[in-house]
């Protein structure tokens, strides 16, 4: 079996020498073999140069680099395209994860299940602006989704390669490929992982990340259940509106008819009015942008990044999917001057 370890980088230059011991160290004397795709998101500091020498000095390291910073969803999915192992496992580079926990995923992954989500149960991270933020989102993504984990924001994570067939990811969604896969029919499962403080270099997410997600958290529902029956959901929600429309209207009626009263008086009601119904078109109309989004990119199959290099690649690139990118990736950036709907996605 063959493993491949995918792991977003974005200026972690203190970092990565000790991960890649630690990778090494935990992949030595396996009975599997392993392959560790480091993709560089356009970090500006010395990373791209240590991630050189390791590819050099190591033949399990491979090192895709991108030509500016696309965000780690885009680095996430480029490591699945290129991945070549029968399980998938990312990981962040900040040794937050801690690689000897990957032993303990494919384990789990042995009994029977397609992905196992790892669960990060004791945070080391900021309490007010990471936890929990955190903490809610979970919690209403697992009512939203019907698909109950802890913890979906952690990277580290053990996926079969057939689950993440056909996956492309915008936005904050890498996330939100268990519950994908789960309407998929796969067997997803949660695990209690280790998770450690950052000691090198800083985050590169704050509290917005969070609003990012809750929104994702839209377009998840709206292409996992709706994808085929958008009116559903559209001609649901109107209903809905009509229904209260015409409700609100008959209150206004009988207190004319009863009260003679006019509803002259409560101006602010006008406001209201306005402020949700634009509120809701907007959240609509960019559900259709999402979908809009998704039809540019795949009809075209134009990637959501682009790659500079790709070091040490360990088997040609499988003809639909990164082969024909690579193409684009030559010929496109001069035609059009914006090659990917999300760009960095660093704040
Ligand atoms: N990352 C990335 N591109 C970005 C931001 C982050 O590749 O635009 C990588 C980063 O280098 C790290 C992982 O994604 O390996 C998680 O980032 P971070 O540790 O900042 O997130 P946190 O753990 O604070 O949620
Ligand atoms: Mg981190």
């Amino acid at each position: 079996m063959k493993v491949s370890i995918l792991i977003p980088v974005f200026n972690e230059e203190e970092n990565l020498a000790l991960l890649a011991k630690e990778l090494l160290q935990v992949v030595n004397g396996q009975p599997w073999q392993a392959e560790l795709i480091f993709i560089d998101d356009g970090s500006t500091d010395r990373s791209p140069q240590i991630l050189q020498e390791l590819a050099q000095k190591e033949e399990r390291c491979r090192v895709l680099t991108f030509s500016r910073n696309f965000g780690q969803t885009a680095a996430m999915q480029a490591g699945f395209e290129h991945a070549t192992g029968e399980v998938v496992i990312p990981m962040d580079a900040d040794l937050q994860n801690d690689p000897a926990d990957i032993p303990r995923l494919l384990a789990k992954l042995e009994e029977g299940y397609d992905v196992v989500s790892g669960w990060r149960k004791v945070r080391q991270d900021k309490w007010l602006s990471r936890r929990f933020p955190s903490i809610l989102a979970n919690r209403l993504i697992s009512w939203w989704t019907g698909v109950k984990l802890h913890d979906y924001g952690c990277t580290l994570k053990a996926y079969r390669s057939s689950v993440l067939k056909g996956t492309r990811l915008y936005g904050e969604m890498h996330r939100f490929i268990p519950v994908y896969a789960t309407w998929r029919g796969a067997r997803v499962v949660e695990m209690a992982v280790n998770h450690r403080p950052r000691r090198y270099g800083k985050s590169k997410y704050g509290l917005g990340r969070t609003f990012k997600v809750l929104l994702d958290m839209l377009t998840v529902k709206l292409l996992g259940s709706y994808s085929t029956k958008p009116i559903y959901l559209f001609g649901g929600l109107g209903v809905l509106f009509a229904f209260l429309g015409l409700l609100t209207f008959t209150g206004v009626a009988l207190e004319k008819i009863l009260i003679d009263q006019w509803p002259h008086k409560m101006t602010m009601l006008l406001f209201s009015t306005l402020l949700c119904t634009v509120g809701v078109l907007l959240i609509m109309m960019g559900l259709l942008a999402e979908l809009m989004v998704r039809i540019y990119h795949e009809a075209q199959n134009k990637p959501i990044y682009l790659l500079q290099s790709d070091l040490h690649p360990t088997t040609p690139s499988p003809p639909s999917g990164p082969a024909q990118q690579e193409d684009n990736e030559v010929t496109q950036p001069e035609l059009d001057p914006t090659p990917t709907a999300q760009s960095g996605q660093g704040g």
